[in-house]
């Protein structure tokens, strides 16, 4: 059996510890006689697995206990419209930070509830940087303040979070959950689809403070407002069973693999690092990011031709580096380096890297 390096943005690659402990559960679910797809998600056995789901999410990424843990279905995508309707209920007004697609999805979704100011963008240079804020510009009775911390289209990351004082900060962190220490409490909100570090398609992970539950907007739909999943414990209805367990999976490879978040860090940031090294030294290839905002999860890299990027792509695929074409509205190519992603595989994508450029040029 031959497995491909996998640099999808997501779906994306799954430790192969968890495929294989999956594989050999499926029939059987530790003696249960089903498989975790086909047990009902009011039973004993289900019950087990999503709470440990929650206890380790919350222990990997120290959660206090005045933060509700939700596993919701939507993806982020159900998220941009979730959050304005439950949070921006006060004045009414929310800021938002415009550094890319999804950021600029969650803008306009919620400006179609309040009033939605933007304080900064980095539209001007195609988002290859994260806009330094100024305090003065924020809206100062704001609902929340929202911000996208790992672009995954555009390869940024913020390193430093906004002071947004009393105002909630949200932030979407969809690519990099998990990837790297996060102060929870500095948020008020913080979510993700799970599907690009975490997990297969199917859950997206809500953190919310408490006190910001129970104000939604009155028209807002059941399944919409966090507080119904909070009060039921994110089973007010079928929950996407199979994903948190796999989820839980995950969450245990972490634990017991990486050893705690920042253990994980460190290894994330060296392995970036090898990508971004050859990349800062290399003629042909260079990364499209200003050099502090760089991801440590996505990187997107051109050359300066576009057929040599599409021989470059094609090359790759066939040597099994797949996935790696870039997102068009990047262009060139993009490879995705979440948690799952050994070492090992950037080892082998930059050798490779250098051995077309030796061929090519
Ligand atoms: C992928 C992604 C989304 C959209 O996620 P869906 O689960 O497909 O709705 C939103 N924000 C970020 C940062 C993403 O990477």
């Amino acid at each position: 059996m031959a497995r491909v390096y996998n640099f999808s943005a997501g779906p994306s690659v799954l430790p192969e510890k968890v495929l294989k402990t999956a594989a050999d559960e499926m029939l059987d679910y530790k003696g249960s006689g089903q498989s975790v797809m086909e047990m009902s998600h009011r039973s004993k056995v289900y019950d087990s697995i999503i709470k440990e789901a929650e206890s380790l999410l919350r222990e990997i990424m120290n959660i206090p206990d005045n933060y509700k843990v939700l596993f919701l279905q939507g993806g982020a995508w159900s998220q941009f419209s979730m959050i304005p309707m439950n949070l921006m209920t006060k004045s009414g007004k929310a800021d938002y930070v415009v550094t890319g697609q999804w950021a600029s999805k969650a803008q306009q979704e919620a400006s179609r509830y309040g009033e939605v100011n933007i304080v900064a963008s980095s539209k001007d240079k195609n988002f290859n940087y994260i806009p330094k804020l100024d305090p003065s510009t924020f809206t100062k009775d704001a609902d929340y303040f929202h911000i996208c911390i790992n672009n995954t289209i555009y390869g940024t990351r913020y390193n430093e979070l906004p002071d947004t004082g009393d105002v909630p900060l949200v932030g979407d962190i969809s690519s990099c959950i998990c990837s790297e220490p996060i102060d929870v409490t500095k948020f008020g909100l913080l979510y993700a689809g799970a599907q690009k570090n975490l997990a297969p398609a199917g859950v997206t992970i809500v953190i919310v403070r408490e006190d910001l539950l129970g104000n939604a907007m009155d028209f807002t739909p059941t399944m919409y407002n966090y507080k119904i999943h909070a009060d039921n414990g994110s089973m007010f209805n079928t929950p996407p069973c199979y994903t948190i367990y796999i989820m839980k999976l995950v969450l245990e490879w972490i634990k017991n693999y990486i050893v705690g978040l920042e253990k994980k860090n460190e290894r994330n940031i060296n392995k970036a690092n090898i990508l971004y090294d050859f990349l800062d030294n290399s003629k042909m290839f260079r990364g499209t990011v200003v050099k502090e905002d760089r991801s440590l999860m996505n990187v997107p890299f051109v050359t300066d031709s576009d057929e040599l990027n599409a021989k470059f792509i094609k090359e790759a695929e066939a040597n099994g580096f797949v996935n790696i074409k870039g997102h068009r509205s990047v262009g060139g190519m993009r490879a995705s380096i979440y948690n799952a992603m050994p070492m090992e595989g950037v080892e082998k994508l930059v050798e490779f890297m250098r051995k077309f450029e030796e061929e090519n040029s």
